[in-house]
């Protein structure tokens, strides 16, 4: 069953036609990593997928809510979806367990106790249980990210994206972040990943999604065959 549908999508930011003609489906439990030039569009078409830009035409459908539709409630969108950035945007001035116990408490309005539970629990699945009271300030950038990848697994979304999730790492912080990511793979999460990281999309990735020019060039479920040519 798919959870992410792009039926000829257009995406314009004033004239500049930054998405072209995409038609892209994405089945519920699918790994997607996507690559591409600087400024081929891969950005903005994850920041479609969650609301954060609208499509300038087509059709788009996300955990079978219309994005299309000006009446649907992007609130909801971004309740189903997650994402993780490549600069993380915690919450600066809150412990590490308070970023990821804000949007269970304060948006699903679940009991506080049960979600410190499960806080500790996603933390310790990240490899940061010592760490919750911590300030963001006080972790290295791979543990910023573990953080925020905690967080957006504690809104129990449908699916989670990441922009460039390890772009902004010291190259010796990579792995864990990627192993991170490798184990919620493992767990069924449907994932859209924008990276350079050709290791991850090649032995986590179910896909591989080649974008340039706004277009998507290539699109391949045989990864192993993607990187022979
Ligand atoms: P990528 O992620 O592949 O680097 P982006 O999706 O970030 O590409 O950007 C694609 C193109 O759209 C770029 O030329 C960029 O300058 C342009 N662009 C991105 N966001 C905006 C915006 N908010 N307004 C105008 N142009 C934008
Ligand atoms: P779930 O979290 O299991 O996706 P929701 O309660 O968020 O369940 O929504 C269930 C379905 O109801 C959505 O997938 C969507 O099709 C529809 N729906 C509910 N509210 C809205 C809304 N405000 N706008 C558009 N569709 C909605």
């Amino acid at each position: 069953m798919s959870m992410i549908e792009f039926h000829d999508v257009e995406k314009y930011y004033g004239k500049f036609h930054a998405l072209k003609n995409i038609n892209l489906t994405i089945d519920r439990g699918e790994v997607v990593t996507i690559i591409g030039p600087s400024g081929s569009g891969k950005s903005t078409l994850l920041r479609t997928i969650n609301g954060l830009e609208r499509i300038t035409s087509g059709q788009l459908i996300v955990n079978d809510f219309d994005l299309a539709d000006k009446n649907t409630d992007m609130n909801r969108i971004r309740k189903n979806v997650g994402m993780v950035f490549q600069h993380f945007n915690l919450y600066a001035n809150k412990t590490v367990l308070d970023n990821i116990t804000l949007g269970p408490t304060m948006v699903l309005k679940r009991p506080k106790a049960e979600v410190e539970d499960s806080a500790r629990e996603l933390l310790k699945m990240v490899g940061l249980e010592d760490q919750a009271a911590k300030y963001p300030s006080a972790l290295s950038g791979g543990q910023k990210q573990r953080v925020a990848i905690a967080r957006s697994l504690a809104m129990n979304p449908r699916a989670i994206l990441f922009d460039e999730p390890t772009s902004a790492l010291d190259p010796e912080m990579i792995g864990d972040v990627l192993d991170v990511m490798q184990t919620i793979a493992k767990q069924g999460m449907t994932m859209v990943v924008v990276t350079h990281e050709m290791g991850f999309a090649r032995r986590v990735g179910d896909r591989i999604v080649f974008m340039a020019d706004g277009q998507i060039l290539e699109d391949e479920s045989d990864v192993a065959g993607f990187f022979d040519h």
